[in-house]
């Protein structure tokens, strides 16, 4: 059974705790003698150290304010299609002559859905469409009443009945690749790309508006989510942003942040992924493992591997920080995580 010594746990506490300790000049940590101690983080402090203030948001990352009374807005997409969002999810629908069809009801708001719909049209829900089975986007979809038809991938399926949520219904159409619904006059084009953010993730594409909408992928100007938005498969992540990229539309709908997205919006992000890769590529590839670490920390594969992963994520902060910290909303929030996801997909996937 593997008992670390307390000689291994102070170094391993003292080399988060050093920075803590030069921000704040107050500590509560059991301090390691100062021969013991690695060298400390830059200024922007590492997963689990607690910070003080944040970096401010750029003005071009916010977007128009949300009604408090009502808790979301609408924005009109064109020729019957909306967005709804609280200004930190995001979801559509899509009015046809007959009835609506809702892509998404994440819980945060979904139980506001049909007093939004109500804003424009008095035709029922008839068709619900799952961006992917996360519970976060569609959750919520037990408050739409009716018993509207719900169509999603085939792998959002699987995941959804593993699941066995109440509040995430069983799509009752399913697809593999293509799937085009026809609803009066209006046209929605499904679409699957493989694994990136989650098996069963589709694109959905509305021709007439040239709106897509792709969840959990795009965060137009905004930092991802913590560790590429959470990527289950990262390099096709990457491949998936760069379909993205080059597809014809005019408006992204990403399912996240205060406003839609444009295509210089997906250059941004795609310009910062490259450098999110060059950068641990290049600190993997100058950094040695055990390299400076105390003799009785050599002997312990796990802390020396620790160190290493540590040391090349620094690395990655540094070289990224000049260029970004003050482009994209939160890169201090998840600089760090987005370098560590970054280093081990380049070492293992
Ligand atoms: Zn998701």
């Amino acid at each position: 059974m593997f008992r670390p010594t307390l000689a291994l746990l102070l170094a391993v506490l003292c080399r988060f705790s050093v920075s803590a300790v030069a921000q704040s000049a107050v500590s509560d940590n059991v301090a390691a003698p100062a021969t013991d101690r690695y060298p400390p983080i830059p200024s922007i402090p590492a997963i689990g150290v607690r910070n003080g203030r944040y970096l401010d948001v750029p003005a071009a990352s916010r977007g128009p304010a949300i009604d408090p009374a009502k808790g979301y807005r609408i924005q009109d997409l064109g020729d019957g299609l909306y967005m709804v969002t609280d200004n930190i999810y995001q979801s559509m629908f899509l009015v046809y002559d007959r009835g609506v069809a809702v892509i998404d009801a994440p819980p945060e708001y979904a139980s506001k859905l049909p007093q939004a719909i109500a804003e424009v049209t008095r035709n029922p829900i008839t068709h619900v469409i799952y961006s992917h089975s996360h519970i976060d986007h569609i959750g919520g979809t037990k408050s739409l009443a009716g018993h509207p038809i719900i169509i999603a991938q085939r792998e959002t399926l699987r995941l959804l009945q593993r699941a066995a949520d109440p509040n995430r219904p069983l799509p009752t159409v399913t697809f593999a690749d293509h799937y085009t619904l026809h609803v009066g006059s209006k046209t929605l084009e499904l679409s699957y790309h493989g694994d990136a953010h989650e098996p069963g993730n589709i694109f959905i594409y509305a021709p007439a508006q040239r709106v897509l909408m792709v969840v959990d992928m795009i965060f137009p100007g905004w930092m991802p989510w913590r560790r590429f938005a959470l990527a289950h498969d990262l390099p096709g992540y990457f491949a998936q942003v760069e379909e993205i990229r080059k597809l014809d539309w005019q408006t992204l709908v990403g399912g996240h942040v205060a406003r839609t997205g444009t295509h210089a919006d997906v250059e941004v992000q795609s310009e910062f992924m490259q450098d999110v890769k060059q950068a641990a590529s290049a600190a993997l590839g100058s950094t040695k493992p055990g390299e400076g670490m105390d003799p009785r920390d050599q002997v312990n594969p796990w802390a020396v591997f620790d160190n290493f992963i540590d040391r090349v994520a620094t690395r990655c902060v540094d070289a990224l920080t000049p260029k970004w910290s003050a482009r994209l909303a939160a890169f201090d929030v998840y600089v760090w995580d987005q370098c560590y996801a970054m280093e081990q997909s380049l070492r293992i996937d």
